[in-house]
């Protein structure tokens, strides 16, 4: 809405202009304090250290001044070892804690000296060790014998499944005053008796103190702010100016003071969003869409008399409402959410059937290639012969046409056409569709499948266009607590589809502990063979492609070549990844889904949509490297016929961890309902949003959408307030903080194209 260069006609709208941000690039802000935090990192440290920070997510000065402290470490108290384990089991994180020197041991005869040190808080403890020649040797065991106290920052490793610090930094508080390496002291010179550190999200280049310094130089550069936010907001929600709240954050002289600027800076997020959702409402209510209301006797009467099922009562009524949106002169902005399995699909047809039916054109856009081109299958399948307006085609009929990047020039070229002249009555494709020369006839409906794989971002851009708009309904399989919705997804009106259709087979899922019972593992491959002998199909799930693509887990390859020799020798085994040229994934799902695989070894690629009934079972190799929606989805692949499903969740996180209790939670239920809210609780907005998963950047940073959920309201209804007050958008302030939002977008949809 800020932006007037949106194509003009109303079947461009899916045409994207990339250069548009850039031109725009020096001129976007309209305050010097949205300038100044968008200016690039290396305004504020050298070349090396921003390039360092990359790693952190930080590239702007802005960024860097919201990078938050993970952990206040306090002039006096010692860190809690206990939670500070605990939170990073299974996992290898950088941290920082403050503890006491229990013990100071050299061990081994030079030249393989080590020292280990017993660091403790008095309750839990942690061994840090340091390798070296003997001379450092010597002067590391008197530095760390100078005090009983210290603060150590490094990575946390795992060694014989007990917490361990390799070769941390760190610096003695003595009481002469602190002694340590140079680069450390600069940073700890700030704790005293009695205020605080905070203790930075770190990396192997970036301890904990360097992150301080650098914030430290950016805040100077940029201080004092002009706060952006208009004074009535910040009234109104109690905040402290924007100025006040990073040196509160940074430099906290007492954990009230910090909790005040965090609290700030959460708002900033929360407000950004829901007033550029605010501002979208607003837009789409001065936009009029051209009404679709149907034809009693066209396709859609004839398709619902041909479908082989009976529509579930949730599918008939969600389609009533969609039907009675589509009949307005208001383009509709609905948000269809459903279980795994619960049928989306056919509900979204049905609507593009009546857009149709009306003289329109209808698209649905997939997130992936194989996605789409089993819509396709799916759709022509469905259709029958309503598909397809040849010349032997029924009367009733229309044209699907499938665009995705991969098609030949000349398949692409045929499509674009029909899809401008009007012959397609249904376009079905990926991303694709938003690029080049895209040019609809007449488009009615815009279909968003899987909605979180694109992003509340790219939704947006898709619908930025001229006057009259097409009608959109997305889709997510990935359950929002109706709550959480409200205020995240504001601009969207909701349906939900909380039944499976009947006749949908049972899967059992569980854990299998391949540390405690190795044998279970041979186990699970002896199943696998089982059910392919009775004529079933099987996924298998590793969290990565190949050797040394830096995740961590079992890889697709590995795993291909060990079962393929072994195991599963004998079957036919094929393999699913990313890498893939995409003729190569669609070949291979195609082969799949033709019976001709009885194992296919993927990555999580697999995750969305995929609807292949024969597929009874899946092992999923070291699960615990999957999130909780992840595995609910990967896991909707299997019992989508009428053959029970098994589910088999491979790990090596020991009982009583996070990560496993995880996935004995994804193990104990299948409602996606209910999982959903134990995986949201951990999700920060930005993913619910879609805007991480993008690949960029996002503003939203720091908020949980469970945790914060009080603030995002609070700032939903300032937000209206503030479009109320100002509908031209004229505060330069609030304008800035929509543009963020907004000019993201943009950006997210550039990746995609
Ligand atoms: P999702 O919501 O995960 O996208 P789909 O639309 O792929 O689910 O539907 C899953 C399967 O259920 C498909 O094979 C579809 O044809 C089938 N299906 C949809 N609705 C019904 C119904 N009312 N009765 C029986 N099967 C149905
Ligand atoms: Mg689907």
């Amino acid at each position: 809405m800020i932006k007037d260069n949106q194509p003009a006609q109303l079947g461009g709208f899916l045409s994207f202009t990339p250069d548009s941000l850039d031109s725009e690039v020096t001129t976007i802000w309209k305050t010097r304090t949205f300038a100044e935090l968008a200016a690039p990192l290396t305004k504020a440290v050298g070349a090396d250290t921003a390039k360092a920070f990359r790693a952190l997510n930080v590239e702007t000065v802005g960024d860097l001044l919201r990078l938050l402290p993970r952990h206040l470490m306090s002039g006096t108290a010692l860190t809690d070892i206990t939670a500070l384990v605990e939170e990073n089991r299974g996992s290898e994180e950088y941290v920082a804690l403050k503890a006491r020197v229990a013990k100071v041991d050299k061990k081994g005869e030079a030249p393989r000296e080590r020292i280990e040190v017993r660091l403790t808080d008095g309750k839990g403890w942690l061994t840090a060790t340091f390798f070296g020649r003997s001379s450092l040797i010597r002067y590391w065991q008197q530095l760390l014998s100078s005090s009983d106290r210290g603060i150590f920052a490094g990575k946390l490793g795992w060694f014989n499944r007990e917490p361990q610090l390799a070769h941390p930094a760190f610096v003695m508080i003595t009481d002469q005053g602190l002694k340590g390496s140079a680069k450390s002291m600069n940073m700890m010179a700030r704790v005293n008796t009695n205020s605080f550190v905070g203790l930075y999200p770190q990396t192997a280049k970036l301890p904990t103190w360097t992150v301080a310094e650098s914030i430290s130089l950016a805040f100077t550069l940029v201080s004092p702010l002009e706060d952006p936010l208009p004074a009535w907001v910040r009234e109104a929600a109690g905040l402290v100016d924007l100025d006040t709240a990073f040196q509160q954050v940074h430099n906290p002289l007492s954990e009230e003071a910090y909790a005040q600027g965090v609290r700030r800076l959460l708002f900033d997020e929360a407000f950004g969003a829901q007033v550029a959702m605010a501002y979208r409402r607003h837009d789409t209510s001065t936009h009029t869409a051209v009404p679709r209301p149907g034809q009693p006797d066209g396709l859609l009467t004839r398709f619902d008399a041909q479908l082989p099922f009976t529509l579930t009562d949730e599918q008939i009524a969600i389609g009533d409402q969609i039907g009675t949106d589509l009949a307005k002169t208001r383009p509709m902005q609905r948000l269809l959410q459903g279980e795994v399995g619960s049928g989306k699909t056919v509900v979204a047809l049905r609507a593009m059937l009546a857009v149709v039916d009306s003289g329109g054109q209808a698209v649905l856009m997939a997130p992936t290639e194989v996605l789409a081109h089993q819509h396709a299958s799916t759709i022509l399948q469905l259709m029958g012969e309503l598909a397809g307006a040849g010349l032997l085609a029924a009367e009733h009929a229309t044209d699907v046409v499938l665009l995705t990047g991969a098609m030949t020039a000349a398949t692409k070229g045929d499509a674009i056409e029909r899809i401008a002249n009007g012959q397609a009555g249904i376009v079905i494709g990926t991303h694709a569709l938003l690029s080049t020369g895209v040019k609809f006839h007449d488009l009615g409906l815009v279909v968003v499948d899987e909605q979180h794989r694109f992003g509340v971002e790219q939704r947006n851009a898709l619908a930025q266009q001229d006057a009259a708009r097409p009608h959109v309904l997305v889709m997510t399989a990935t359950p929002i607590p109706r709550s959480v919705a409200m205020t995240i997804f504001g601009d969207l009106d909701m349906s939900t589809l909380s039944k499976i259709p009947a006749g949908r087979a049972e899967v059992s899922t569980t854990v299998v502990d391949q540390v405690a019972h190795p044998a279970w593992v041979d186990r699970a491959w002896t199943r696998v063979r089982e059910e392919v002998s009775t004529g079933r199909q099987v996924y298998i799930v590793a969290p990565r492609i190949g050797a040394g693509d830096g995740k961590e887990g079992r890889s697709v390859l590995e795993l291909a070549q060990t079962l393929g020799e072994a195991p599963l020798a004998g079957l036919r085994i094929a393999v699913l990844h990313g890498r893939l040229p995409s003729s190569e994934k669609t070949e291979i799902m195609t082969r799949f889904g033709a019976g001709q695989i009885d194992v296919l070894i993927a990555t999580s690629m697999i995750e969305v949509g995929v609807d292949h009934p024969n597929a009874s079972m899946m092992v999923i190799c070291d699960a615990e490297w999957f999130g909780i929606s992840q595995l609910h989805q990967l896991r909707g692949r299997i019992g989508r016929g009428a053959y029970p499903g098994v589910c088999l969740l491979l790990t090596s996180a020991a009982e009583g961890t996070g990560a496993r209790n995880r996935l004995e939670a994804v193990a104990a239920t299948r409602d996606g309902f209910a999982l959903a809210e134990a995986d949201l609780a951990q999700r920060r907005e930005g993913d619910v949003l879609g805007m991480t998963q993008a690949g960029r950047r996002s503003s939203l940073r720091l908020l949980k959408v469970l945790e914060h959920a009080d603030l995002i309201e609070e700032a939903r209804t300032l937000a209206e307030q503030a479009v109320q007050k100002d509908p031209t958008l004229s505060d330069p302030g609030v304008a800035d903080y929509v543009m963020e939002i907004e000019s993201r977008a943009e950006a997210s949809l550039e990746d995609a194209a």
